[in-house]
């Protein structure tokens, strides 16, 4: 159920990039490791089931990427086709949903996956974009150029 998603500053051309959500399991050492997707990688992972979705979100406020933890189950998720789905994360009895997802470098709120549409955005601007300036010239705007999912 990943996506992925690839801003261009319109001035200087640097490439930011997020991705997610993907799934992810904890081996017995609680080590969080990609569980595959469609289907789970052969080995340990489909033993430990879904243990929630990971990304690699932006931070617009100190303008970096993180790999984030953005929901944990209690209790792994197994299924037939390695494949949770959203009705199943947003289901309160499977999961511990910690929030909004705080940015472990300045803790702000208000991480970004994908791309925001241009009223969320700065006036003027054309395209769908990822909020904020450009963090190498600050003084462009980050456009989606391209994404993809699987
Ligand atoms: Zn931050
Ligand atoms: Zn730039």
């Amino acid at each position: 159920m990943a996506s992925g998603y690839k801003f261009e500053c319109d001035r200087c051309g640097y490439i930011v990039e997020t991705m997610g959500p993907s799934e992810f399991y904890r081996d017995g050492q609680r080590n969080r490791k990609p569980y595959g997707h469609p289907l789970p990688f052969p080995g340990e992972a489909l033993d430990y089931g879904v243990k929630g979705l990971s990304a690699d979100l932006y931070c617009p406020f100190c303008k970096k990427i993180f790999d984030m933890v953005m929901v944990e189950f209690d209790i792994p998720y197994h299924c037939d086709k390695g494949e949770i789905f959203w009705d199943d994360v947003e289901d309160p009895d499977r999961h511990r949903n910690e929030g909004s997802v705080i940015c472990p470098g300045c803790k702000h709120v208000g991480m970004i996956l994908g791309p925001l549409h241009k009223d969320e955005c700065k006036p003027g601007a054309e395209g769908e974009m990822l909020a904020g300036d450009c963090p190498k010239c600050g003084e462009g705007i980050l456009v989606s150029r391209l994404s993809w999912m699987s």
